[in-house]
């Protein structure tokens, strides 16, 4: 109704009581104080003073946009999605780009992550794929995400960033290696946006509508083309333009240069799970190419800026944990843990009632029995019963979207083995980052990116920090420890015993 477009053009309060005068306050004579029934300037002072919301905790700084998802190819032999039930089929999309340890304020040409977080709008309810820019993440486990976000924020005492926390938990988190190298590498800087992948990274399911599941990893792939900054334009980008990033994605739609990206799928059969050398819900882990072909799926094009920064970007809502029928979740203990937390994020940050907000809310039918609440703002469901069963309405439980049971394969409750086989070698697929996916030119880039990183680290641990990382460089690859021990003066003899002496594992 009030879209700020109505024909009555006059100042009001928020109540809707005219103004009559914006600029000065009502004074006891001209040079007086100010007088308590000036209500306009508490409200316009109260007001203000409420205008930031509590910054995301990760994915603070970011940028977003509107834009539609065409399917090109059929899949319905794995799911049964709505969405995917002919080529042709479109959605209205949501896409929020972020770095992931900044602030609000930061730069957006910081090594970091990127957030590549989609919200497609489907007939049979929002389909959120949260993800990154990198096919893997740092940990494998949600019980490390907050020690591990606590290493890329600021230090306690000095409020600084702090290279030695970030190595130093890198260091003694073996499995965060291969993640770490896609981020020392110019991956870890992309020159924008437009010209990165995303990655849904986690395994998820699908079910097709024989009730049958297939393990699936969704990837997003630039049509723009992979582009990256090097590690020092990075750093001279910082200086330029720490926005470069949000203002590459609205000049290029303002300019009707509408960027693109091919969604393709990998999946994978129980069996063939069953038989994988690596824990296949592993987040530190790819699957090969190779064995697991990409299948094209579809087009996401962004094409349309939001009206309002703040209404649509900063209180965009996304969580792993919306999913639709057809896709579903996996035992991917990272996915598993993210279920619970970003719903939970989200009620913290906007209100259990955050999925009434526009760029949240899903388009098509919502029947439910959740009423009241912190900012319910939408008729709270009028006078229709709020609870279940009832005599009185015709919503119904709708079990036709029921999954097929999971098997287990063990009843034993017990903590997670991180040595057990499968799950305890965390350096083959960091040497195939290096051997097989870089040339040349990424290799020396790296090996510089990460040369600059760790001359960061002081301290009394700062030795024992470098070698204990070393270690790992050079369980990947010999050449990128060679590589980074020279570069950092590092004699390579210490090294060489320390590796016989230190346990791979941890
Ligand atoms: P492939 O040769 O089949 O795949 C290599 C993939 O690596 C490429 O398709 C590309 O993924 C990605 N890649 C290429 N250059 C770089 C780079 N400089 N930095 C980061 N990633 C790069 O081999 P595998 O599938 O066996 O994977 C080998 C290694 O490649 C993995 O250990 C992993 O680190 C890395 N990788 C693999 C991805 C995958 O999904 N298989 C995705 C990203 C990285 P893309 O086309 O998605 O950009």
């Amino acid at each position: 109704m009030d879209n700020g477009k109505q024909k009555n053009k006059k100042l009001t309060t928020a109540s809707g009581r005219p103004y009559v005068e914006n600029e000065n306050t009502m004074t006891i004579g001209p040079r007086g104080p100010i007088l308590l029934q000036d209500y306009i300037l508490h409200e316009k002072m109260a007001h203000f003073n409420r205008e930031r919301i509590p910054e995301r905790v990760v994915h603070a700084k970011g940028t977003g946009a509107f834009g539609t998802f065409e399917v090109t190819n059929d899949i319905t032999k794995y799911t049964r999605a709505k969405l995917f039930s002919k080529v042709g089929n479109k959605c209205r999309v949501f896409v929020r780009f972020s770095t992931v340890g900044g602030e609000k304020g930061s730069a957006d040409s910081e090594r970091d992550p990127r957030g590549f977080a989609v919200k497609l709008y489907t007939e049979d309810g929002n389909w959120d794929l949260v993800g990154n820019n990198t096919p893997v993440f740092f940990v494998k486990d949600p019980k490390k995400f907050g020690d591990f976000i606590h290493t890329q924020k600021r230090e306690p005492e000095t409020n600084l960033k702090s290279p030695t926390m970030m190595w130093d938990f890198w260091s003694l988190n073996p499995e965060s290696l291969h993640q770490v190298m896609i981020l020392m590498s110019d991956r870890g800087t992309p020159f924008s946006y437009r010209n990165m992948n995303g990655y849904g990274s986690h395994t998820y399911s699908m079910i097709n509508k024989k009730n049958e599941k297939i393990w699936v990893k969704f990837h997003f792939k630039t049509v723009q083309g992979i582009k990256n900054f090097t590690g020092p334009n990075a750093k001279e980008m910082r200086g330029i333009d720490p926005d470069h990033a949000q203002r590459d994605l609205v000049d290029a739609i303002k300019n009707k240069d509408f960027p693109k990206w091919a969604l393709k799928i990998q999946v994978m059969t129980d069996e063939q799970a069953k038989n994988f050398r690596f824990n296949p819900f592993d987040l530190t882990k790819i699957w090969p190419h190779t064995d697991f072909p990409l299948i094209d799926v579809g087009t996401m094009e962004l094409n349309e800026l939001p009206a309002n920064y703040f209404a649509e970007v900063e209180q965009s809502a996304f969580a792993p944990a919306h999913i639709v029928d057809g896709i579903s979740y996996s035992p991917d203990k990272m996915l598993q843990g993210r279920l619970l937390s970003y719903p939970d994020a989200h009620r913290y940050r906007l209100g259990v009632n955050y999925e009434q907000i526009p760029v949240n809310k899903c388009p098509f039918a919502v029947n439910n029995y959740q009423r009241d609440g912190h900012m319910r703002v939408d008729g709270n469901s009028g006078s229709n019963p709020n609870y279940w069963p009832n005599s009185f309405d015709d919503i119904y439980t709708d079990e036709s979207y029921k999954e097929s049971p999971m098997n287990l394969d063990s009843t034993v409750a017990d903590w997670y083995n991180r040595n057990a086989p499968g799950e305890d070698d965390h350096y083959t697929q960091a040497g195939w980052l290096f051997n097989k996916a870089m040339n040349e030119q990424d290799r020396k880039n790296l090996i510089a990116n990460i040369i600059d990183a760790m001359s960061g680290i002081t301290g009394p641990k700062r030795d024992l920090i470098i070698n204990r990382q070393l270690c790992h460089f050079f369980r990947a690859d010999e050449k990128l420890g060679i590589g980074v021990a020279q570069g950092l003066g590092v004699d390579l003899n210490s090294i060489m015993n320390e590796l016989k002496a230190a346990p791979q594992h941890a």
